[in-house]
């Protein structure tokens, strides 16, 4: 007789055995843990860390039993306490069980891009393409030439105000009736683009590469090429100025081959085009070319969740205050929205299409310009819509607190190695190993002659009391990756005004850190030159004030201004302006072509025919 359990089966596999002859019989369960060899088969899944409970659970077994075979075994855990993998695998075997690595979530890093693809209403959105290149070799020809052959602007001779992107309609090259559309982006220089993926974004879908053909492959050329591959852009190439008569596309093409971009002729996949940014020349196959290349990449967005957008440039405007053109990345959004970026909230106050026309709404890859910021918001932010005042208001004030914690982090957790780098010491805690390595690579990419990232402990677990008094002892700030901080740990912490930072999403916690490196970077100091002028007369210098004669070139001179005298190339003397006549009348300001009294401090060093420059300085956050 077959002792068969015969509630395994379903109904039609018992009607067959039986009508086969097999005697099924309702045999009574065996008691699973009576022999732990007879379950020996029992297969679970485990993380790299568990709680007991969940464990129990997974197992089929009291959390008791788990409980004493952690004793057995010398590990102390309740209910709600974690073990690794390793200890699981420990116990698993007395228990007769067979445990497995549970696949983990590898793909945090682009989270931005997960919600969008997790979304149900994916529709197909245009591209956004942006134009890079050695300086030039003709990116804004190019730029203007495709605005003025395919964006209609207006009856009255054209627009003459222009946004930093716009968007192309032109037929479609797979269905003629058809249009389709390409949203150009004009960055402003190569830190742009670096500064926009830090934020956990793409500035762009697509590169186009420009390349002149008088000029061939230059600094700047090599810096896109390798700026575009690590981001894992396609990158199109345009060489350009094929109307000159000395052009030789195919030296470009040997050359662009030497950094991998090598074309369908010559057995590579690239694609290259040969254009004339001044003529017009195979303007409309490039065109072509990124509508076929974005087909491949497929991109997608949903046009109903809520707006998110990119900050792509930003200033105040007289009337209607903080303004800034906004790339819409997912979502649509509308007139009156509630926003916020970073630690500001607002509304949608105005919103105009690139042509600055007002429009009610505004969906995937476009860019629009936005009014009603409560202050002008960065290049390279986000812009996110909420349903209600009170969630914007929610989010500024949970960016502020992150941001309050970043500066206090940048403050308080310095240390210096032999040679006074400075280093920022991190504690590195996380809920599976996968996570923590994504983390640690993407930190230790940080790199500055400046300053350092020491991860002085990574692991997987809850933050404890000794990663606190370690976070003490090396003045390191600890960062937490979907973990929880125990009890003791929590003492230590606000005893000893330690940071602490926890994060759900990978890239936040990266952001986090490189704001924290960049508020540690000393500013980049620059002068920048504001007029030019030369020393022509001496009309007074004694002990109280110096008053020479000076012609403008360019620019302008102003009162309170710096100033500085060039003897030939070498600086002789630096000091402020302190009076500027024009005539005999006492004035601000002094621009180009006219001559003017420059009053000096006493004791300004010069001759005549010196060239005097009227500067400015200016401090730069460097960023990583
Ligand atoms: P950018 O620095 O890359 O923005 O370069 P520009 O667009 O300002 O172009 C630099 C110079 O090259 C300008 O004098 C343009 O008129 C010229 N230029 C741009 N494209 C072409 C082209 O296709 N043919 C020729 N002959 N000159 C071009």
């Amino acid at each position: 007789m077959a002792a068969i359990k015969k509630r395994k089966f379903s109904k039609k596999v018992i009607r067959a055995l039986e009508k086969r002859g097999v005697n099924l019989t309702v045999v009574k369960e065996e008691k699973p843990a009576e022999d732990p060899k007879l379950i020996k088969s029992k297969k679970i899944l485990v993380p790299e860390i568990i709680s007991v409970k969940e464990f129990a659970e997974r197992a089929g077994l009291p959390v008791t039993e788990i409980i004493s075979e952690l004793i057995k075994n010398g590990v102390m855990a309740n209910i709600n306490e974690n073990i690794d993998f390793e200890t699981a695998a420990i116990i698993s075997d007395d228990l007769g069980l067979e445990i497995d690595r549970e696949e983990e979530n590898r793909g945090e890093f682009e989270s931005k891009r997960i919600t969008i693809s997790d979304s149900k209403n994916l529709q197909p959105r245009p591209p956004v393409v942006t134009i890079m290149g050695h300086v030039d070799h003709g990116k804004t020809t190019l730029l203007d030439k495709i605005r003025q052959a395919h964006v209609a602007e207006g009856e009255s001779g054209g627009i003459t105000q222009h946004i930093s992107a716009y968007q192309i309609n032109i037929p479609d090259p797979a269905k003629k009736k058809k249009t389709r559309k390409i949203t150009f982006v004009d960055t402003p220089g190569h830190s742009a683009f670096s500064a926009m993926r830090s934020h956990g974004a793409s500035l762009a879908d697509i590169v186009v590469l420009i390349v002149a053909t008088n000029d061939g492959v230059m600094p700047q050329t090599i810096e896109v090429i390798e700026q575009a591959k690590s981001y894992n852009l396609p990158i199109i190439v345009a060489i350009n100025k094929i109307d000159l008569p000395d052009a030789n596309i195919q030296k470009i093409k040997q050359q662009l081959s030497e950094y991998g971009l090598i074309g369908e002729e010559w057995g590579g996949k690239t694609i290259i085009c040969q254009i004339s940014a001044k003529t017009g020349a195979g303007i409309d196959q490039l065109l072509e070319m990124i509508i076929l290349q974005s087909e491949l990449l497929e991109l997608r967005a949903d046009p109903e969740a809520a707006a998110t957008g990119i900050v792509i440039e930003s200033h105040i405007h007289k009337g209607a205050g903080a303004l800034a053109v906004v790339l819409i990345e997912n979502g649509t959004i509308h007139l009156g929205d509630p926003i916020a970026v970073g630690s500001v909230f607002g509304k949608v106050r105005i919103l105009e299409d690139f042509k600055l026309q007002p429009i009610l709404s505004a969906g995937p890859s476009m860019p629009v310009r936005i009014a009603g910021f409560r202050s002008v918001p960065g290049f390279g932010d986000r812009v996110v819509a909420f349903q209600s005042d009170k969630e914007a208001k929610e989010s500024a004030e949970k960016f502020h607190q992150r941001d309050t914690l970043i500066k206090y982090a940048a403050a308080k957790s310095i240390a210096k190695d032999k040679e006074e780098k400075k280093i920022l010491n991190l504690i590195l805690k996380s809920d599976v190993a996968g996570s923590m390595e994504a983390i640690k690579k993407a930190l230790l990419e940080f790199k500055n002659p400046a300053i350092k990232v020491s991860i002085i402990f990574a692991g997987v677990g809850p933050i404890s009391e000794s990663d606190a008094a370690m976070a003490v002892a090396t003045k390191a700030i600890i960062l937490g990756f979907r973990v929880t901080i125990s009890l003791p740990a929590k003492k230590v912490i606000e005893k000893s005004k330690i940071s602490v930072m926890t994060y759900d999403i990978i890239y936040e916690l990266v952001d986090d850190v490189k704001k924290i490196l960049e508020d540690l970077l000393p500013p980049i100091i620059s002068e920048v030159e504001i007029g030019r002028g030369e020393i022509i007369a001496e009309f007074r210098n004694d002990k109280k004030a110096v008053v020479v004669g000076i012609k403008i070139i360019s620019g302008e001179f102003k009162v309170g201004d710096k100033v500085k005298i060039f003897f030939g190339d070498n600086e002789s003397w630096r000091g402020n302006v302190v009076s500027l006549r024009r005539g005999k009348e006492q004035v601000e300001r002094i621009s180009a072509g006219i001559e003017a009294g420059i009053g000096l401090p006493a004791g300004a060093k010069y001759e005549i025919g010196n060239k005097i420059i009227d500067f400015q300085i200016h401090e730069e956050k460097q960023s990583l």
